[in-house]
């Protein structure tokens, strides 16, 4: 996998406001925050995109999101929060770096703006689907 502006900022070439780190996660604040307290999570094992992460990492990520999110909600007085995970360019990864998004949602709409454009799932389509995904697990 190619050098990313993340693997720079992991290896300390490139500065950040580091928020927290040890032995597979850092996680520090976004350049460019949606919301006061923008915070992004990152491996240090060097993944594009999550269903590429392994489970080790994966698994510390998980371990500390919360924990981080508590953080961040305590310390900006947000009562609200998304969590971002984008995966490929098409679905608005800019960095190809695995990478979570902690961005607090405030009362005045700052934050992450959500469109959510619901379709109906068909009953036989459902069935089919959730067989074909639970047999490639
Ligand atoms: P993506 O669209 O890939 O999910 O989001 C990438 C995020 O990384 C963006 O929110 C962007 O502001 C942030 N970002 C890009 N370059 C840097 C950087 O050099 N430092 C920090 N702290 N954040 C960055």
């Amino acid at each position: 996998m190619a050098d990313t502006i993340f693997s720079k900022i992991i290896a300390g070439e490139i500065p950040c406001f580091r928020v927290y780190e040890d032995d597979q996660v850092l996680a520090f604040l976004d350049i460019n925050p949606l919301s006061k307290g923008h915070t992004l999570v990152i491996p240090k094992e060097a993944a594009e995109t999550l269903d590429r992460l392994s489970d080790e990492a994966a698994a510390a990520l998980g371990r500390v999101l919360p924990r981080l999110s508590r953080a961040v909600l305590q310390a900006t007085g947000a009562t609200a929060f998304n969590i971002l995970q984008n995966n490929g360019a098409t679905a608005h990864q800019a960095v190809m770096h695995v990478h979570f998004h902690i961005i607090p949602k405030y009362a005045d709409g700052s934050g992450l703006g959500i469109g959510w454009p619901a379709r109906t799932l068909n009953a036989d389509d459902g069935a089919a689907l959730a067989a074909a995904i639970a047999g490639r697990l």
